[in-house]
């Protein structure tokens, strides 16, 4: 059985809460979060509360991530956000891929591996999201998907440049819909995930990877998803935009190093 030496709980606001509502979140979460040195935490705000967070937690452990950015340095490209741009605000990672981007925004595999290699290139984090949809499950083509994903956009990544990457498996049919693929779903897909990554990559690399799992995570199914074995934690959409829910949380990822 693999033991796990970290858990991540990322939290990802989509379009939701703005300055004041952001900087009431920071009080509060402040207030109550007890940094752990086995759970990572992360908030990935919008880009107009950006840098006004990474302020607000600066003496913290948690770190500020992007939702979205370009594979550009710079240029005209209207309405878009370079690494450059991030870390000049003090955001050292990102999240890539996400579901409602690649269906609300036409991303494509072959974009986000040019995402992916500037991500890379500048030294950020990224959390590289996947999923199949309902269709895709249904026809059994979900491993089909998600392998596809992941071998399109990371399979020519040198070895060492896997250190600054976090994979998050996100059915599209469990997020937001209060729907969670059950634990034994969600560590089979991670299992999987793993497997492809040590096919290419050997099995010490892909044991180190860290696979989240993406949706509807609140409170109440947490602990059963965390215990999985290949399971490393949570991206969280709707549960992380309460301080205390999110907290609660990471209080559950806590307890399992305690
Ligand atoms: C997400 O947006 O990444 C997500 C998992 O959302 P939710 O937790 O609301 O399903």
């Amino acid at each position: 059985m693999r033991s796990k030496k970290k858990l991540c709980v990322a939290g990802n606001w989509k379009m939701n809460l703005n300055l004041s509502q952001a900087e009431d979140f920071a009080a509060r979460f402040e207030q109550i979060y007890r940094a752990h040195p086995q759970v990572e935490v992360k908030i990935a705000p919008s880009f107009t509360n950006l840098y006004r967070l990474v302020q607000l937690f600066e003496d913290t452990e948690v770190d500020i991530l992007a939702q979205n950015m370009h594979w550009a340095e710079k240029g005209a490209y209207t309405g878009e956000v370079s690494a450059g741009m991030l870390r000049s605000v003090g955001v050292y990672g990102v999240i890539l891929g996400h579901s409602e981007r690649r269906a609300y925004f036409c991303e494509t595999d072959k974009e986000l591996r040019r995402k992916v290699q500037t991500g890379i290139e500048n030294d950020m984090e990224i959390i590289y999201c996947v999923g199949e949809t309902l269709q895709q499950r249904e026809a059994g083509r979900h491993f089909d998907t998600v392998r596809r994903q992941i071998t399109e956009v990371f399979f020519d990544l040198d070895p060492e440049d896997w250190r600054q990457v976090k994979i998050a498996y996100e059915p599209v049919w469990a997020i937001g819909t209060g729907k969670t693929a059950t634990p034994g779903q969600a560590d089979e897909m991670h299992a999987y995930i793993r497997e492809l990554i040590a096919g290419k990559y050997g099995p010490a690399l892909a044991g180190e990877v860290m696979i989240l799992y993406g949706g509807s995570v609140k409170p109440a199914n947490a602990r059963d998803i965390f215990a999985r074995p290949n399971v490393d934690g949570a991206l969280v959409g709707g549960a992380s935009l309460n301080a205390d829910t999110f907290n609660d949380l990471v209080e559950i990822a806590k307890g399992f190093f305690e």
